[in-house]
């Protein structure tokens, strides 16, 4: 056992205080020899010593071991929640005897092959075959289990209490309150009794004890500690790790993983994908599956390839102390990409620490004021020996990430190296002693993120030899839509990096480094490996991108100060408005409250900012203005029919790539061509003069975007947007920490684990145990949804002949405030009165209701709705008539009146029993040529009379709301005809309309040579 004395720093503050800053070698070395510290790794196990760094300069040291505490002055930090700490307070008298016997064999046993020492090994990954660890400790696990103590109802309140605090967001504090409150109050505690002695209770510590155990998640190979010096900054990265073997484990065996999360050919394991498919999707239908499967599989009976996906992002955590989170995480490719859109798909091995603080410059220049504070506040940073020194020393600063991601693979470099035995539990079969061949399918990362594991250039400025990280393209070539260029790809890449050609690099705009991930064993169907394996986020960055230019290039052209593009603005922000209250909810965002002409746009902003442009373009006033601005670019024959033709294909190109499955066809050999023509649209309607025009990297990636098709499926595969979703559970993680730098990765991993262990669980209560994996879990058929009926709703007015003769309407109830008085057509009343009169024999007043419901779906008719009309459009099948967009103006139910009633009124014959819509039908404008071939499609409302370009006359109709059809987005033309309006076609006719645009004969998109 160490002595406390060890811990303790004999730092004498005149000899550090006597350096010149610039001293460094002479100071490190005194450093060196004045400070007595103790290598620091892994808190949690069971013979290394724990040093607490306060921000005070106190340290505080606990040796931790699972059973024993020993010394530490940190009894503030447990009241805070230092994990250290915690994990290290006297614990409890463990009852479980049968359980500590039966570890002692297995634990001693592990000890010897021990994969806790793994990340200190060398690799030796050509030697052995594969790893057979990860199946035994398994089984070893459920031998052990046959010993676990029951899950009792203690539990099962501690547990529940813990869930709840974490869902609340308390402190871990909150626990013991809680805990000491609830036993006071059941009456299980006498007056002044600690709760502690309740035989029932059960403390925090014991309780994530029990869990780990129960659930295999030995302390040895979760939260690791590595310290290693960075070679570019020299700075002291303290890195937190996971086993790649134990994360493995856990996600394969996770009891919420149904049989529907798999996705293997034909429900078969070992089936080999099919020679040809015709379809694009999952991952495991792209080239880079298929190759790789023919490469590496050998013994189809036996072997199974297995796809592994990583992730990493930074994900920001509270907003006062802005400490981020970047989890390096992984998932597998036998899932679905609907399962692994989940966030318990995922597991993460390590966490890159938020490295360029430590080494910031505020800091440095603290350290050089020589004020007495600065050596213990920063000795961190002073003691650069203190991680282990890998020895190397880079002259760029892209090695210091690349060292930490070596640092944090290395347990999954082995295991993929070797690949590994298990049993695999799949619809009610265990195939025994399977063997996984792991290779990395991509790595998910924002484009910025991407370029650093690539190591290629951040820059993306005119002097940048290339900007692409896929290809060798001239950065002045990069807005030319044939370009064509050799592809990087890593022996190259290495050839030059070897002989340490920083010329060669610099013409590739490569970073001179030793890349951690060319480690990787990548997909067989290119020799790119990581070059071509950071997919481009087509969903977000791209299209994000590329809606921003086109916004900006046809502001640009209607002058960026001028009138003309206020008025543009206003009509578009109009527009948008009116496009947000529509019956139809799948929108894109449309409100722009401050317009839409400049900032940056958010995601999910962009597709809304494009509709808005396009709504515009379509109507009369907007086409109008466009064509009288004489001299300007719009005035050019047919250049506001460019413009509507690009912004339309650009939306239907969004839609179309969300597809979640493709025509291989499609893309494989239509899909470049037309990528080249709208890349060629844009360049010759948008002419960007800004920046560097379209010299761009988002730009010129279109090029590359069928290739990534093609290699890894549909690009919602690699979208990051579903990933970005879990940043939640870090976020509130992250809460839950002492938000300390130095602490902060190790702290988020440890509540994470716990939020994990707390989930597991929960699954053990619903009948789920870990243990029971290789039985297969059971999971209830999910109840079907229920349907609900039909029915109406919202505000409720009564029409009523007022003694003078006229026909007067009050609002009788109404649902909620968002609908006040407002005022109200008086044909419509008439049509009411009328109806009523026709229906007084079986019933008294008709109230119009404003609110429909029926199929999840809400249809409002509202004279007044948050101090705006609120009518919405609905396609209704009016039989013989065909289909019409009507515009609805209430709903009555009329269920009381007998099926034969004869009555005729509002265009029904013979009115029956059921709830009926009061509408306006419509009828599509067609052009001279007979057709409307566009997304906006106009109609005009019946109507009967017209004075002055206002419609006098109105035309009711009733409507069963059973012939209802769709909901509809409908808005007014603005400035043409008052009954004109347009329609927007169905996303699923915009996608529909870029598949036709593929299967188009090439020649029928002539591209013509711009100079
Ligand atoms: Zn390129």
């Amino acid at each position: 056992m160490l002595s406390r004395k060890a811990c303790n720093p004999v730092v004498s503050s005149r000899e550090l205080f006597g350096l010149s800053a610039g001293d460094m070698e002479g100071r490190k070395k005194r450093l060196r020899g004045m400070i007595e510290f103790t290598a620091i790794l892994r808190p949690s196990n069971g013979d290394d010593l724990v040093v607490n760094l306060h921000d005070d300069g106190q340290v505080g040291a606990n040796f931790c071991n699972d059973d024993e505490i020993v010394c530490g002055f940190s009894e503030e930090e447990s009241e805070g929640g230092d994990d250290l700490a915690e994990r290290s307070e006297a614990t409890d008298s463990d009852d479980e005897e049968l359980y500590e016997k039966s570890i002692i064999d297995s634990e001693s046993e592990e000890d010897d092959d021990n994969s806790s020492a793994q990340i200190d090994v060398e690799m030796d990954d050509n030697n052995g075959g594969p790893i057979d660890d990860l199946l035994q400790n398994f089984k070893e696990y459920e031998a052990r289990s046959a010993y676990f103590e029951r899950f009792e109802k203690k539990h099962h309140v501690a547990v529940e209490l813990c869930r709840l605090l974490r869902q609340t967001k308390a402190s871990l504090a909150t626990y013991d309150t809680m805990m000491q409150w609830h036993f006071w109050a059941t009456g299980k505690l006498r007056e002044g009794q600690p709760v502690s002695t309740h035989p029932d209770y059960i403390s925090r510590e014991k309780l994530f004890k029990m869990l780990r155990r129960r659930y295999n998640y030995d302390q040895k190979k979760w939260t690791m500690i590595k310290e290693i010096i960075l070679p570019f900054s020299r700075a002291r990265a303290r890195i937190v790790l996971n086993d790649a073997q134990a994360a493995m484990q856990s996600l394969l065996t996770d009891p919420r993983i149904t049989d529907e999360d798999y996705m293997f050919f034909n429900d078969d394991p070992f089936s080999p994908p099919p020679d040809h498919l015709d379809y694009i999707g999952d991952l495991n239908t792209g080239r880079s599956y298929m190759e790789t499967y023919k490469a590496l599989i050998k013994n189809p009976s036996k072997e199974i390839l297995l796809p592994v996906v990583f992730y990493a992002d930074a994900a920001v955590t509270g907003q006062f102390v802005a400490l981020s989170v970047t989890a390096v995480q992984f998932s597998l490719g036998i899932f679905s990409r609907i399962a692994r859109d989940k966030e318990h798909m995922w597991r993460t091995l390590g966490y890159i620490p938020d490295y360029c603080k430590v080494a910031s410059r505020g800091k440095g220049f603290f350290k050089q004021t020589g004020h007495a504070d600065a050596p213990m506040a920063y000795q961190n940073t002073y003691l650069e020996n203190e991680g282990e020194d890998l020895g190397e020393v880079s002259k760029v600063s892209a090695q210091d990430l690349h060292a930490m991601l070596e640092v944090i693979l290395a347990s999954f470099i082995q295991l993929q190296s070797r690949g590994f035995y298990w049993d695999l539990h799949y619809k009610g079969i265990t195939y025994e002693n399977v063997k996984f061949v792991p290779f990395v399918t991509f790595f998910k990362a924002d484009t910025e993120e991407a370029e650093k594991l690539c190591g290629s250039y951040n820059a993306h400025t005119a002097t940048v030899s290339q900007l692409c990280r896929y290809c060798e393209c001239p950065t002045d070539d990069s807005d030319y839509h044939l370009a064509q260029f050799r592809l990087k790809t890593k022996n190259r890449i290495q050839r030059l990096v070897d002989r340490g050609d920083e010329d060669g690099l610099r013409a590739l705009s490569q970073q001179n480094i030793k890349n951690a991930l060319y480690e990787f064993r990548m997909g067989q169907h290119s020799d790119q490996h990581i070059h071509g394996s950071c997919p481009m986020e087509m969903l977000h960055a791209i299209l994000l991108g590329i809606f921003g230019y086109v916004r900006d290039m046809f502001f640009e052209q209607c002058g960026p100060t001028s009138k003309l593009a206020e008025e543009m603005n206003a009509l578009a922000t109009e527009a948008g408005m009116r496009l947000a209250r529509q019956s139809e909810r799948d929108m894109p965002k449309t409100k722009f409250a401050g317009g839409i002409t400049r900032g940056k746009l958010q995601a999910k902003e962009h597709t809304g900012i494009l509709l808005c442009i396009l709504a515009v373009l379509c109507s009369t006033s907007g086409e109008k203005l466009l064509r009288d601005r004489k001299k300007k670019n719009f005035a050019e024959v047919g250049l506001v029919e460019d413009w509507i033709r690009l912004v339309e294909t650009l939306l239907e190109w969004e839609e179309w790539l969300k597809s979640p499955l493709m025509q291989y066809n499609h893309v494989k050999y239509r899909l470049q061509y037309k990528h080249q023509y709208l890349m060629y649209l844009m360049r010759v309607v948008g002419k960007r003069q800004a920046g560097m025009g379209l010299k761009l990297v988002k730009f010129h990636s279109i090029l590359h975007m069928q290739q990534d098709i093609l290699n890894f499926g549909v690009p919602m595969e690699y979208d990051t947007g579903s990933n970005e979703s879990g940043h939640k559970k870090t976020k509130r993680a992250a809460k839950l920490t002492q938000k300390r730098q130095e602490t902060f990765d190790e702290q988020v991993d440890i509540r994470l684990q716990e939020e994990h262990l707390l989930e597991m669980a929960k699954e053990e209560m619903n009948g789920r145990e870990v243990r029971n994996y290789r039985q297969g879990h059971y999971h209830p058929a999910q109840q079907p949804p229920k349907i609900e009926q039909p029915c109406l709703g919202g505000a409720k007015y009564e029409a009523y002949k007022h003694q003078n003769g006229n026909n007067c309407i009050r609002l009788t109830s109404r649902a909620n405030k968002k609908e006040p008085l407002g005022k109200i057509e008086s044909q419509l009343v008439d049509f009411l009165i009328g109806l009523q009169e026709k229906v007084s024999d079986y019933m008294g007043t008709v109230p119009l209701h404003t609110l429909h419901k029926r199929d999840g779906l809400k249809f409002r008719a509202s004279p007044k709705f948050m101090n705006e009309i609120w009518r919405d459009w609905v396609m209704i099948d009016w039989g013989q008539d065909g289909e019409q967009a009507c515009k609805l103006y209430g709903f009555v139910d009329l269920t009381q009146i007998p099926e034969d009633s004869s009555i005729e009124y509002g265009g029904i014959a013979e009115v029956g029993p059921g709830l009926y819509a009061i509408v306006e039908s419509s009828f599509v404008i067609e052009d001279e040529d007979g057709e409307s071939d566009h997304l906006f499609v106009p109609i005009r409302k019946d109507v009967l009379e017209i004075t002055n370009n206002m419609v006098s006359k109105m035309q009711f109709y009733l409507a069963d709301v059973e012939a209802f059809l769709r909901p509809l987005v409908v808005i007014p033309d603005m400035g043409g005809n008052s009954n004109d309006y347009f329609l927007l076609k169905s996303r699923q006719d915009w996608r529909e309309r870029f598949i036709d645009y593929l299967e188009a004969p090439n020649h029928e998109y002539p591209m013509e040579v711009i100079d």
